[in-house]
């Protein structure tokens, strides 16, 4: 045995959590996401993440660049089976570095119309590998106050 180097003081619990959330590792948003998982979503206090940069966004990539497409459809088809998921929750996220560093073209093109329809595309692709899976999409932005906050819109 190695030395033990921390102790997490938060108790462990065997149970799965029935929701897989997917994200952008966008550390800003990301505890936005838990706690609208927690408060709004009422997914419990601990879900499945998964996050890449940019999100769901591999899940449309199934003509342009397949082998990503794959790695993301392989890994969340083996998590519903070995988890039992029964919800996907896919959050997009305002001025996301992923999405503007893929800006292709006039950059007047609104990369939130962009990431909506991503999510739209991706949820009617989950929807139709995962059988019996409820699909949901979120769009989260800055709520233009003072002082900021962060406020997420169903998709
Ligand atoms: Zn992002």
């Amino acid at each position: 045995m190695t030395e033990v180097v921390y102790e997490s003081g938060l108790p462990w619990d065997p149970e799965r959590p029935d929701t897989l959330i997917i994200t952008c590792v966008d550390g800003r948003w990301y505890h936005h996401f838990q706690e609208f998982a927690r408060e709004h979503l009422k997914a419990g206090a601990r879900t499945d993440f998964m996050t890449v940069p940019g999100g769901i966004e591999p899940l449309v990539l199934f003509d342009l660049v397949p082998k990503d497409f794959n790695f993301f459809r392989r890994r969340i088809e083996g998590l519903v089976e070995a988890h039992g998921t029964r919800r996907i929750v896919a959050i997009a996220h305002q001025d996301c570095a992923w999405y503007r560093r893929r800006t292709i073209g006039p950059l007047s093109v609104d990369l939130r119309d962009r990431q909506i329809a991503d999510l739209r595309r991706a949820a009617a692709r989950l929807r139709e590998l995962l059988d019996g899976v409820v699909v949901e999409t979120y769009f989260a932005r800055l709520s233009g106050t003072n002082p900021e906050t962060v406020v997420f819109e169903a998709v």
